[in-house]
């Protein structure tokens, strides 16, 4: 018998997954991420990252970074509610707050702990959550933290929204519809003027978790809500600053009672550290970006607009896709892994997503264009993604 300590159990269930073909290594970055990087010491043109603007390597973000780091060290010392909270905490949080057109903001270490600590703290037993079926991980993690009923209806589907809605919300005290508000594995946004228009006929609040949202749908980058003009009839709206805002946090934008009460009763700003200066002071850089001039977003979407006409004009399979996510739909799953391969050795990193990422049958490469690729990088994946989707008869 070995001992206990050898974790017989993990190395069994790891040798499964050897088994099924989903164990996986990481690809490794050797310097920033950027619209070109170098992956496992290949130079390829990077369309996998959530770098949406272009500014996780951006000299502005960098510079305040470094300043902030020079003005208040390297850590906060402490959770927010201790002595964890700096100035620049405040700042960003009224920064955003003024950014994102909303009563009052607070800030978390990421857009999980946005998830997995707000929806705990505002649900409790006796309420009910009702949740799109592909909502985010970090939401299911939040609603089973929660002692709320959670029912899910299909996805983006309203009838079956309103079939839930007829049959439940009266036997509850508090009911939340949760949605995200652009779907990351296919790129299509929450029908969120419907889902608002039934939440006030059935008397609910509304979350939306706008991770793939913020700093890329609305004017310059102002999130879901603005992009369909609901300003004021969303109650809850969670934004990441790790994506297109390109460096570390999450936020959740709403009425000050509920920021007020989050102060108290939101585990992760409660009992988690404080996020350190570096990350606060790039951060506000990049609002101040966004609302100094709409150039970051205008170019995204002209870049996106291009590479999708560009791939369904080849005749890929990029599904119902509305937002810079595009997905290159193959189908087999073991075929989309090689896929993704083979564009590899080309030239071009886009990683392969399968089950249970995304429902059997439908693997996928995706990709993620940013305001960071030039037309002439975009042009040479494209032409990567015609020699590959030939040669292995996807087109
Ligand atoms: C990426 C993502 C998150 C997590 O955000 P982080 O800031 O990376 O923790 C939460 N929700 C959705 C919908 C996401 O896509």
């Amino acid at each position: 018998m070995a001992s206990v300590h050898e974790l017989e159990f993990l190395k069994e269930k790891i040798n499964e997954l050897k088994e099924q073909g989903v164990y996986r290594r990481l690809p490794e970055l050797q310097g920033p991420s950027g619209a070109v990087s170098v992956i496992n010491g290949k130079e390829v043109v990077n369309l996998s990252s959530n770098n949406y603007l272009g500014f996780a390597n951006h000299p502005r973000l960098k510079r305040a970074a470094i300043d902030a780091v020079e003005k208040y060290g390297a850590g906060a010392g402490a959770v927010r509610t201790i002595i964890g909270t700096m100035d620049i905490h405040n700042e960003l949080e009224r920064i955003l707050a003024e950014f994102k057109r909303e009563e009052a903001v607070i800030v978390f270490q990421s857009g999980l702990t946005c998830n997995s600590g707000t929806i705990p703290a505002v649900m409790e037993e006796g309420d009910l959550i009702i949740s799109d079926e592909l909502n985010h991980a970090s939401i299911i993690d939040g609603c089973r933290l929660s002692k709320a009923d959670t029912v899910r209806y299909k996805h983006s589907d309203m009838n079956d929204l309103e079939r839930v809605l007829k049959e439940n919300v009266h036997k509850y005290r508090n009911r939340m519809i949760i949605t995200d508000g652009v779907f990351s594995m296919d790129g299509d946004i929450a029908k969120l003027p419907d889902i608002v228009g039934l939440a006030e006929r059935y008397d609910c609040m509304t979350y939306i978790d706008d991770a793939h949202a913020s700093g890329v749908l609305g004017q310059s980058g102002r999130g879901t809500v603005d992009h369909f003009g609901l300003h004021g009839r969303v109650d809850f709206t969670i934004g990441t600053l790790s994506k297109a805002i390109g460096v570390m946090g999450g936020y959740v934008a709403g009425r000050q009672v509920l920021v007020d009460w989050l102060k108290h009763r939101g585990r992760p700003f409660l009992f988690s550290t404080a996020q350190p200066p570096a990350v606060v002071g790039a951060i506000i850089e990049a609002v101040k970006m966004l609302m100094e001039s709409t150039e970051y977003t205008e170019r995204l979407w002209e870049n996106a607009k291009y590479f999708k006409a560009k791939m369904k004009d080849l005749g890929f399979n990029t599904g119902k896709s509305e937002t810079p996510i595009t997905p290159v739909i193959i189908g087999e799953e073991a075929k989309a892994m090689k896929f993704s391969d083979k564009l590899f050795e080309e030239g071009v990193f886009a990683q392969g997503i399968a089950y249970p990422t995304v429902p059997k049958g439908t693997a996928r490469v995706r990709t993620i264009v940013t305001a960071g690729h030039t037309k002439e990088q975009l042009d040479r994946a494209v032409e990567v993604f015609r020699k590959v989707g030939e040669e292995m008869k996807v087109i």
